[in-house]
This record gives structure tokens, C-alpha cells and sequence, in this order.
């Protein structure tokens, strides 16, 4: 299913050759970058690849993701502390998963000695897509090799067993004298959750930036009527906000807030930007960028709990790290976490808010009955449940092996996850059966879940990326991500808050879009 682009495409090759000019210039000049990963120097930047457009979004949909963001935040927020919840979703995949369960001891050993903060800064990020409802396996050029299975948005209402007319609807409707009726059961387009990350959730920033190069394109194109479709996006002041937040709580002037960093750090626009904006808007504040190992080396907690690095105190710790097991190279980097997590700065996340991030707690969190544990108000849960799409755990027992053998008869149809962040982790199609076949009688399938496959709306949009001398003209598909900034404690929400937005947008045949690798790019939403 097509979605028509802001403007008529494609564009003259005159006009495209001037636009794309000016738009990488723009890009650059305002830090729309990234460090190259094939020729990384810390004296230069490319520009961080994006689309020439902003991609058209639904404005019922986008208005309704944002609507639903203070809600998810509180949902992680109690499900974070939630101990028993915790234990139970990750305790089978604790025994088959080194990277997860390391984590869960640092949450364990945490709460035995007592947590000297009790406050946590959620700063989370919601991803969703569209969910064209296609007809898998006919009328969807995407899934026209797809075999015929079950529908995606479509529910059976009734199988008629005599006078079946309306053959000419095709096999999937008519099966000779027995004709099942389908009807779609939610409007098509409408956003389904793809995950919901709580630690090192990027691009607040970039996106903030990008909006404006997505209005002087337009602009430039000759589109100035169309500004109005751009929607304001505050991302950047939002996530900051919420740190100077938890600094000024923390309440020491001269207390710093620490980024954790990669070992190198590619996406440096985007981190800069925060660390820039928080002097901006607080220029007594002073941040610090470590890496795990430093920490490890550096790091030390006085009798009162609080956090120093070398001679500095810090108040508020800022992850874009530590989410990946090859981030902590030995135990140097696994006791630095465990020395943050037991002082009293306030960490974004704290130990239990990385866990409740994870992907099984959040396909555990979509079990009938879960989110009224957490949520009161019935209309939320309705919502919330309406952007849930099916997933289903592995785990060895009868409804594990019932999502095993779905997947197993359409794999194309599912994307498996394990517990990791990052992109780049997940498995489709063919290769899902693959490898269930391998780890179809292990204990290993408990690290893993099973998620329908979301079928995004097509549109088509120039993808520009430094590696590629050309723009891209090509058909492509998008994912919206939320920011929500939560701080509290088991008992009190402190802040909580809806801070902004991104689009991530990438080529449509790419499973992944990952924007630093893969096929992705960043994009702005074009309200429709
Ligand atoms: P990560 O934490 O590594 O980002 P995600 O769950 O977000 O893991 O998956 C990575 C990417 O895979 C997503 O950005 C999206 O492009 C794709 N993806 C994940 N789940 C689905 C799904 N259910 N349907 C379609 N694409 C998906
Ligand atoms: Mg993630
Ligand atoms: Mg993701």
C-alpha cells in the first residue's frame, strides 16, 4: 500500500541536482552529521544521512502516538518497579543469557544492599509504524512472494459453508463451496509499537535539527504552503530538560551529569548537541564524558553513596552506552556498573528501568490481563493494547512450541528477537526457520521472542548518505519514535512528560534501518 509523498515526484533532474546541493550544505552547516565509521577522524564529519522530504505521516496517528506517551512512561515506570514482574519475564531467559542475566545481578545485588537512590530518570523512546493491514501474500507488492497464511489485519468473522457467492474475490476469500469472511478489524495506518527502549535512545537531537532543513527544502522547492505540515519538534530541550530536572533534585551546584560513551563515538552531533543544550539552558551545569572502562578506573563512592569521577561529583548519570555485551570487555566495565548503580546519582536508566526495557518483558507486558496491573484508567489500557501487535514468548512449554510452529509454517510473516538494543540483532524471514529449527529442543529459545511482522505504508523519497554520490530515488518506510521523560520512585511520579519526536525512515526492502549502518536514514513527519 502506497502513501502519497508531500509533493509530486520525481523531481526535475535540474531542480533535484540544485535542492540536494543546498540540503547536504544545510545538513553540515548545521550538524546534521556523524562521524564516519569507514574513515573515522575526530577533525572531520560527514553529514548524517537522511531523506530529502519529510515523509508523510497521518496526523490522526501521530497525534495519537504522542497522546499515548505519558502513558507508556508511567507503564515502564511501574513495571520497572516491579521486582516479581521483573523476575518472573527474565528469569528463563536469565539461565540461557550471559548478557542479561549479568544484568539482572547487578539488579539483584542492588536491591539486597538497599538502592541509595531511590529516584529514576526514564528518558525513553516508543517506536512505531504503520500497519497497512496489507493481504499478506496477494494484493501487497510487498508480500506478493509470501505464501498464502494468515492475514495480518484482517480478522475471520465467519466461514460460510453453502450458497458462498463473491468467488471472484479470489482464494483467499472463496474456497469453493466454503467461503470464510474476513473484515478488517482497525482502521488501515494505524501505529503499531515496535519496541520501547529505555536506555541510549538517540537522534532527539539530529531530528530536532533536521525538522528545519526539511522546511527550507520545501521552501526552496517552492513549497512554502506546506511549512504548516511540519510539526514543531522540541526533542533536544525536552530530554535535556529532563536531566537538568533530575540534576537540580540530585542538589549539589557542583555535582556534573556524566554521559556514558561508547569507546568511539560516531553519533557525536547528536550526543554533543545534549551536552551543549544542558549549558545552554544551564550554563552551571558541567558535563563529563566517560566510557565504562574509564569509570571502572576513575570512579569511587564515598561513605554517603555519592559518585565521584577522578575528584568530580557526579549528580545524574546519562547512558549512550552499556546496552550491548561488547561494550563491557571485561569485569572492569561490569564493576563500573555495579559501582553507578549503587551510588546515589541519578541514573538514566537505573538498572531496573534497563530491564523493563527489555524485549521480553515487553512481550510478556502484552499477555491479556498484564497492563491492568499497571494501569487504571481502562481507556488507556484499550490504547495502549490497540498499538500492541502479537507477540509471543518461546519459551519450552505448550504455547512456546504453538508460536514455534506459526513460525516455523510463515516465517515471513514474524521478526525473532533476542535481548539485546542496537539494531542489527533480529532475524527474518527464511533465516527464522532456520534457525529455529537449530534451537527448536534447547533451552535457548527462552532468550529469544516472536513478533508479527508490522507491514509499514510504502511512499517514495530521495534517501541522501554520504557513501552514495546520488540521491536514492526509491520506495521506502518509516518508523516514529516517541520521547517521554518520567522521573520518580516506587511510590511518586516527580515528571512526566511527552519531549518530542523522531522518523527514521529506510529503504523498503531492508529489514533493519539502521541509520550509522543498514539502509536508514533520518527523516521529519509531514503531517497529512
Ligand atoms: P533494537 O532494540 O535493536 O532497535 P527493534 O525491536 O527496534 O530492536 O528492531 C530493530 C528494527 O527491526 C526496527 O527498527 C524495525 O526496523 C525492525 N523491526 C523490529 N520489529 C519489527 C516488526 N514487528 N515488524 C517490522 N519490523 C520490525
Ligand atoms: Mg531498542
Ligand atoms: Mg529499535
Amino acid at each position: 500500500m502506497y502513501m502519497e509523498p508531500c509533493i509530486p515526484l520525481p523531481l526535475e533532474q535540474e531542480v533535484l541536482d540544485d535542492v540536494v546541493d543546498k540540503a547536504r550544505d544545510w545538513a553540515l552547516m548545521h550538524g546534521v552529521g556523524m562521524r564516519r565509521k569507514d574513515n573515522f577522524s575526530k577533525d572531520s564529519l560527514s553529514f548524517a544521512p537522511f531523506l530529502l522530504l519529510p515523509s508523510t505521516f497521518p496526523r490522526t496517528e501521530f497525534e495519537r502516538s504522542l497522546r499515548l506517551q505519558t502513558v507508556l512512561n508511567e507503564l515502564v515506570h511501574r513495571v520497572a518497579h516491579d521486582y516479581e514482574f521483573l523476575h518472573q519475564s527474565l528469569s528463563n531467559a536469565c539461565k540461557v543469557d550471559e548478557f542479561t542475566r549479568r544484568l539482572f545481578e547487578i539488579y539483584e545485588a542492588v536491591r539486597k544492599e538497599g538502592g541509595a537512590q531511590s529516584l529514576s530518570l526514564g528518558l525513553v523512546r516508543s517506536d512505531l509504524m504503520l500497519e497497512s493491514g496489507c493481504l499478506k501474500g496477494s494484493a501487497c507488492k510487498r508480500h506478493r512472494n509470501v505464501p498464502r497464511g494468515p492475514y495480518c489485519c484482517w480478522k475471520q468473522v465467519e466461514v460460510n459453508t453453502i450458497a458462498s457467492g463473491f468467488g471472484w474475490l479470489g482464494p483467499e476469500v472463496s474456497m469453493g463451496l466454503l467461503r470464510s469472511d474476513y473484515f478488517f478489524d482497525e482502521p488501515r495506518n494505524s501505529v503499531k509499537q515496535v519496541e520501547i527502549n529505555t536506555i541510549a535512545s538517540s537522534f532527539g537531537a539530529l531530528s530536532t535539527v533536521l525538522v528545519h532543513a526539511h522546511r527550507y527544502i520545501l521552501a526552496e522547492l517552492g513549497h512554502q504552503d506546506k511549512l504548516e505540515h511540519l510539526p514543531d519538534n522540541n526533542a533536544l530541550q525536552g530530554l535535556c530538560g529532563g536531566m537538568l530536572k533530575a540534576w537540580s533534585i540530585y542538589g549539589r551546584e557542583s555535582a556534573a551529569i556524566l554521559f556514558i560513551i561508547e569507546d568511539v563515538t560516531y553519533n557525536i552531533c547528536d550526543q554533543r548537541f545534549h551536552e551543549f543544550e544542558i549549558r545552554k539552558m544551564n550554563p552551571k551545569v558541567k558535563v563529563i564524558r566517560k566510557n565504562l572502562t574509564e569509570v571502572g578506573m576513575k570512579g569511587s563512592i564515598d561513605s554517603e553513596r555519592r559518585l565521584f569521577i577522578d575528584d568530580v561529583e557526579v549528580a545524574v548519570i546519562y547512558f549512550r552506552s552499556g546496552y550491548a555485551p561488547e561494550q563491557y570487555h571485561s569485569d572492569l566495565e561490569w564493576s563500573a556498573r555495579l559501582l553507578m548503580e549503587r551510588s546515589l546519582a541519578i541514573k538514566s536508566p537505573s538498572i531496573h528501568y534497563h530491564l523493563a526495557g527489555s524485549k521480553k518483558v515487553q512481550q510478556e507486558l502484552a499477555r491479556p490481563g498484564v497492563l491492568e496491573k499497571y494501569l487504571n484508567n481502562s481507556e488507556d489500557i484499550e490504547s495502549i493494547q490497540g498499538i500492541f501487535t502479537g507477540l509471543f514468548s518461546l519459551d519450552r512449554n505448550e504455547a512456546g512450541d504453538q508460536a514455534l510452529n506459526m513460525a516455523l509454517q510463515n516465517p515471513n510473516n514474524y521478526v525473532l528477537k533476542p535481548q539485546r538494543e542496537g539494531g542489527g540483532n533480529n532475524i527474518y524471514g527464511e533465516e527464522i526457520k532456520e534457525f529455529l529449527m537449530k534451537i527448536k529442543d534447547s533451552d535457548e529459545r527462552s532468550a529469544w521472542i516472536l513478533m508479527e511482522k508490522i507491514s509499514p505504508p510504502l511512499q517514495r523519497n530521495y534517501m541522501i548518505r554520504p557513501t552514495l554520490k546520488e540521491p536514492m530515488f526509491t520506495d521506502v518506510v518509516s518508523e516514529l519514535g516517541v520521547f517521554g521523560v518520567i522521573i520518580g520512585d516506587s511510590t511518586n511520579v516527580l515528571v512526566n512528560e511527552l519531549s518530542g519526536h523522531m522518523l527514521r525512515t529506510k529503504v523498503c526492502s531492508a529489514n533493519e534501518g539502521g541509520v550509522a549502518s543498514g539502509l536508514g536514514a533520518l527523516d521529519s513527519v509531514y503531517l497529512e
